[in-house]
């Protein structure tokens, strides 16, 4: 196997084409990433050919696309490293899986005195769920400090770490500053103080390796579609243990062993959180995905990022009056940055001019940019299609900010 950004490049058919007569430079990948030519023609296959529902036709499409859809069950458990498929269930997204596990587990096990801790680096995904179940509990939320570098103070985590924390959720890669954190040790000493971990793996997933049992987390979540795959699709892995003490949150079709109007008898996890007709084609998608991920080396594609990364870092702090908002030491997939003349919106739609799309904002993480005193940030962020002809570009648009602000 191996691993070469230009000729995995050609295989994504939308960055071939020309943007405001330029060539186009995509460096909004922490939102979304594109598609390659095996996810479309997986989903227009799959429409054209083979579309039915699943679990419920006894005739031999619904049978076919049953069976596809388990089987990426069974692809989405080895591509997290879970112990089974039974581990991992469909969701929307990120937002979704980390909605069920503070709805279901935390709406369920949480009570007044209990603490949950979330990092000072969380998506508004992995803050919003808590402090709505804390709302209806009585639980209190606590946040993990981190440092002006955009670390995350483990010192002062163990010492929140007391016994009332029943949940830590924490992402295992910010999309606002680009710091790795140390997840397989907090998800360690989460268990040692007796809490459940949650680890938000909507960054992670698409950069790193993941295999939840060496990380020791017992929930993790991630999005398809920023790691090359269909929108509507996402992956909550629980540990089995859990997830079958865990009642349903959403109830319809699907969800049931048997239905009276005395007594429902719930399904067995996954199915007990999967209500409703499924995102059938998303799914089928997301193993033609997760068989493209499998394709090429990606160990080679971490490193690839990582020097991406390093290089536009390193040219970002040439440019006059620009600083990097983030400079922790372990970092992967994002730079943010400002500009001294210039707010990040002007700096994205003078990127825009040049072909290249970069992000403008508060990154759905305000309490980042409170941290820091920043309003928002400009963001690039790398995939492995990304190359130092985009870095390149990149510059080139900030010097012309500069021109054109100073
Ligand atoms: N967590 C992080 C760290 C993210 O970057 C995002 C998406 N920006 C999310 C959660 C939410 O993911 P989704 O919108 O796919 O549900």
């Amino acid at each position: 196997m191996s691993f070469d950004a230009l000729t995995l490049r050609q295989r994504f058919p939308v960055l071939s084409r020309r943007v405001r007569g330029k060539e186009f430079v995509y460096l909004d990948n922490a939102a979304t990433t594109h598609k390659p030519d095996v996810v479309i023609e997986a989903l227009r296959r799959f429409y054209a050919e083979e579309y039915a529902t699943v679990h419920r036709g006894v005739y031999f499409l619904s049978e076919q696309a049953t069976h596809a859809y388990e089987q990426v069950r069974v692809k989405a458990a080895r591509f997290l490293g879970a112990a089974r498929p039974e581990e991992i269930v469909f969701v929307r997204g990120t937002t979704e899986a980390l909605n069920l596990v503070a709805y279901s587990w935390g709406g369920t096990f949480l009570k007044r005195g209990d603490t949950v801790l979330v990092s000072a680096m969380e998506h508004h995904s992995n803050i919003v769920p808590w402090q709505l179940v804390c709302e209806r509990s009585g639980a209190r939320l606590e946040v993990i400090p981190m440092s002006d570098r955009g670390e995350l103070m483990m010192e002062e985590f163990e010492r929140q770490l007391t016994s009332s924390v029943k949940i830590v959720a924490v992402t295992q890669l910010s999309n606002a500053l680009g710091t790795l954190n140390p997840v397989r040790e907090i998800c360690a000493l989460a268990r040692r103080a007796g809490a459940v971990s949650v680890v938000d793996g909507a960054q992670g997933a698409p950069h790193l390796a993941v295999d939840v049992r060496e990380m020791g987390c017992d929930f993790y979540a991630c999005s398809g579609h920023k790691m090359y795959g269909p929108s509507g699709i996402g992956l909550l892995y629980g540990r089995h243990e859990l997830l079958e003490k865990m009642p349903p949150w959403q109830g319809g079709g699907d969800m049931i062993d048997s239905v009276r109007f005395e007594k429902t008898e719930y399904a067995a996890p996954p199915r007990r959180f999967e209500a409703g007709t499924p995102a059938i084609a998303p799914v089928i998608g997301l193993g033609a995905t997760l068989d493209f991920l499998a394709s090429f080396d990606r160990v080679a594609a971490e490193a690839h990022e990582r020097q991406l990364l390093e290089e536009t870092e390193k040219r970002l702090r040439a440019v006059q009056g620009l600083r990097i908002i983030g400079t922790a030491r372990r970092k992967a997939g994002a730079v943010s940055f400002v500009m001294e003349n210039a707010h990040p919106h002007d700096i994205a739609a003078v990127a825009d001019e040049e072909g290249v799309a970069l992000r403008a904002g508060h990154h759905c993480a305000q309490p980042v940019m409170a941290r820091f005193g920043v309003p928002a940030t400009a963001r690039a962020s790398f995939a492995i299609y990304n190359t130092v002809a985009d870095v390149e570009a990149l510059v080139a648009a900030l010097h012309k900010v500069n021109r054109i602000f100073s």
